[in-house]
This record gives structure tokens, C-alpha cells and sequence, in this order.
């Protein structure tokens, strides 16, 4: 691509771009002014689909009018109601139905998936986790290692960048296999860093992993309704991820989970509930627990369906446009940012999201050496919303959804003026 650095190409872009009226069909968080707020936060909260409110809307007014009798007689019926979700979540993330559920929030369900997917003996015990794991990853794993009653210090490993560098190289976790890969019984990564916003090769690591004997599980918050994603044909044992982020659920909405069809009817050790019983006698309440194939068999409690009927609404807007074209769009957009902030030429500020375009989603990180959160307060006063990580890095992310070019084009022109 032939990039420009000027309002009228970044005009240009949206006046041909083939999803530029899905921006219409979000609300935009406003300032004082009245005028948008630029919003680049999608990776931290997605934006309210304008159809969300009446889709709980429905729910209220079937809940109102019909009491108990919804499970069965509303207009989507409570009972099955998650089912109304599975085929769009698979879609989105290159999974089989029977592989996918919505439920829960991604915490409990890396805990559920560890239940069953982390089975330490005394040869074999450690997780493998990124150094700059996302911290609630981390309290997890450690809190399942001491669970099992083995120490962290011996059974938690973690893939470090090398010194002087933010990224995991894959040729680093083949090391640390070939000397480790025996006593480890679960590799559990982020499929988009948080923080450095590095995109793991999921088929890759799985195969390594399993021949080493592994078990391999990924924590998808930051790639699901993100990256174009295969999970059944990479082979992972599981995944978890939440639907508040790129998915454009709303504040604290349910997450996902994917178990591999190869465990679909497997004897595993787990956690069990009600809502993962078979789902024909689950109402006899007898005492054997008869758990669902596949990942609805993981399921605990019957679903707040508020909640997922925000997620319906999201999902139907991914259903229309579907991940091969909004990847596409996103690959342009943060190709185009990362253009403009090459052209910014000042030494201070580096990019440390990969380069390379099958290495990352939307999101890139920009290291601005020298700064503070001053700097950040500044670019927010101007009217850009985006995220600051200490100790110096901001991240944005340009959301094919909702973003246009001229988003892109004037955040870089405030980070500019902040700089100076
Ligand atoms: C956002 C995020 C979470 C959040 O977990 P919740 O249980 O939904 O609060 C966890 N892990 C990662 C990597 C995240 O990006």
C-alpha cells in the first residue's frame, strides 16, 4: 500500500471503505462538545451496538409479561437461550458448535478449564505461562498449582523476552521445551499479549506442546472478535475468552469457552452444575450428574440472559459482516497507523507490537521513552481514548468496526502535538 500522511487521503480510505457505514450502527462515547470522543479502547471496552437496547429490551418486556412461563414461551425462549449464540461464536472463532459455549466470565472459566485440563503428577506439574502474563492469568495458574499442593516457585515457568526486548520468540519457547517440555503439564498463553500486543502461532505451539505431551489452553481476550481464528484446526485443547472487549457485550458480560472436540465426550475431572447436565433430563433432578457433550457440558448455572442478549446483538453484527473482511479492514487500519507513526520520526516513541501483520491483531503499543502519564492526560484533553500501561507504553487499537482511517489520522496528529 501507497500510504499518505494528509487528512484528504485518510478521507479517501473511508469514502472506499466497504464497512465504513458499521460505524453508524455503534454509539460513540461523546465529549462535553457534543463531538465524538476518538475512541481506540475497543481492546479494553468495545462499543455499545446501537440494536443492543432493544435486544434486552425484549427480554424485559417477556420477563414483565410473562413471569417464569419466558423460559418456555418467550419470543427467544430462556431455556435454550444460549444455544441462540453458539453457531455466531463459532464462526467468529473457527470452531465446530459443539465446541463453543458462552458462560460465565473468563476468570471462572481458565479456572473450570484448569480443573480439567491441569492434572499435575509428581513427574509432571508445571504450567508454562508468559513472564508479562495478564495478572489475573497469573493469580489463577498460581492459585491451581497451590490447590494441587505443589509449591509455585518449582512449578510455575514463564517465557521471557530476551533482555532488551518485549517479544516471546518462538525459537526461545523451543528451547525451553526441549529442556522442560516433560515435566510440564499445561501450557497456558495469552493468544494476543495484553501488553506488547504480540499474536501467538496457536496451531505451532499446540503441536509442540502435545509432543511433548502437554496439555495446550489459550486465554483469548485479546484475540476473540480480533484475530481470524481457527481454533478447532489448531488443535488446541482449550480456550477461554470474554466478550466485553472486541466483542461488544458491555461492562462485565459473560465469556467464552472452547474445548476441543476431541474431549467432547472424554471422562474428565470437572467441575460440575446443574446447567451441564443433559439437557433432556436435567429437570428429573436425579442424582447423577450426566454431563452435556462437548463444551455445554462445562456449563454451571442457568445464563443471566440480559447479558446474553447484549452478546446477541454484537454477534449478529459479526454474523453479517464476518471475520475474513473485518481482518482485512483491520490489517489496512493499523498498517495505516503504524505508517503515520513511522512518519512521526521522533526518537522517542517505538512500536512494540511485531511487525509483522500475521504476529498481531488491531492493537499496537507504542513505547514513548521519557514519558509519563502526563503525556497520556494530554492526548485524552484532546479527545482520544486510548490506554495507558505503565511504566511508558500506550495502546491502541483501531477496531475495524467502528474505526475509520480518519480516527487513525487524528490520533496521530494529537500524539504529534503532545510530543512537541
Ligand atoms: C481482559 C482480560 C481478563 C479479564 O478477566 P475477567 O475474568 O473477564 O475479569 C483476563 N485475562 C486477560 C488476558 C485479559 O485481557
Amino acid at each position: 500500500m501507497n500510504y499518505e500522511n494528509t487528512a484528504a487521503y485518510a478521507t479517501k480510505m473511508d469514502a472506499q471503505d466497504p464497512l465504513r457505514s458499521y460505524r453508524e450502527r455503534f454509539h460513540l462515547p461523546m465529549q462535553k462538545d457534543g463531538t465524538p470522543y476518538i475512541y481506540l479502547c475497543g481492546n479494553s471496552l468495545g462499543l455499545q451496538p446501537k440494536t443492543t437496547r432493544q435486544y434486552i429490551e425484549q427480554e424485559l418486556l417477556d420477563w414483565e409479561k410473562l413471569g417464569v412461563e419466558g423460559h418456555f414461551h418467550a419470543r427467544n425462549p430462556w431455556m435454550p437461550y444460549h444455544e441462540f449464540l453458539t453457531q455466531a461464536m463459532a464462526n467468529v472463532v473457527g470452531a465446530k458448535p459443539e465446541e463453543v459455549v458462552v458462560m460465565n466470565t473468563l476468570s471462572v472459566n481458565l479456572h473450570l478449564m484448569m480443573v480439567s485440563f491441569y492434572q499435575p503428577d509428581n513427574q509432571r506439574f508445571k504450567i508454562l505461562i508468559e513472564s508479562d502474563a495478564f495478572p489475573s492469568d497469573r493469580y489463577a495458574v498460581e492459585s491451581q498449582i497451590r490447590f494441587h499442593g505443589y509449591d509455585v516457585q518449582e512449578a510455575l515457568l514463564e517465557i521471557r523476552p530476551r533482555k532488551e526486548e518485549e517479544l516471546v520468540r518462538m525459537e526461545d519457547l523451543e528451547v525451553l521445551l526441549e529442556r522442560e517440555g516433560d515435566k510440564i503439564a499445561l501450557i497456558m498463553l495469552g493468544g494476543v499479549n495484553y501488553y506488547t500486543g504480540q499474536a501467538f502461532d496457536f496451531k505451532k505451539i499446540t503441536e509442540l506442546g502435545h509432543a511433548y505431551g502437554c496439555k495446550v489452553g489459550f486465554d483469548l481476550a485479546h484475540a476473540a472478535g480480533n484475530l481470524d481464528l481457527q481454533l478447532h484446526d489448531s488443535g488446541m485443547d482449550f480456550a477461554v475468552w470474554c466478550t466485553y472487549k472486541y466483542l461488544n457485550s458491555g461492562p462485565g458480560s459473560l465469556g467464552g469457552c472452547f474445548v476441543h472436540q476431541q474431549h467432547a465426550c472424554a471422562d474428565l475431572p470437572r467441575f460440575a452444575g446443574w446447567w451441564g447436565h443433559n439437557k433432556n433430563t436435567r429437570f428429573n433432578m436425579r442424582h447423577n450428574f450426566d454431563p452435556m457433550p462437548g463444551a455445554e457440558g462445562w456449563q454451571l448455572s442457568n445464563p443471566p440472559i440480559l447479558s446474553l442478549a447484549a452478546i446477541r446483538a454484537s454477534l449478529d453484527i459479526f454474523e453479517e459482516v464476518g471475520m475474513k473482511k473485518l481482518n482485512e479492514k483491520s490489517r489496512n487500519l493499523t498498517s495505516y497507523l503504524e505508517f503515520l507513526l513511522e512518519n512521526i520520526n521522533n526518537k522517542n516513541i517505538r512500536i512494540i507490537t511485531p511487525r509483522d501483520t500475521t504476529q498481531r491483531g488491531c492493537q499496537l503499543s507504542i513505547q514513548v521513552k521519557n514519558a509519563d502519564k502526563s503525556l497520556f492526560e494530554n492526548i485524552t484533553e484532546k479527545g482520544v481514548i486510548a490506554d495507558w500501561r505503565e511504566p511508558d507504553v500506550i495502546r491502541v487499537a483501531p477496531v475495524p468496526l467502528y474505526n475509520s482511517y480518519m480516527d487513525v489520522w487524528r490520533f496521530v496528529e494529537v500524539l504529534k502535538e503532545c510530543l512537541d
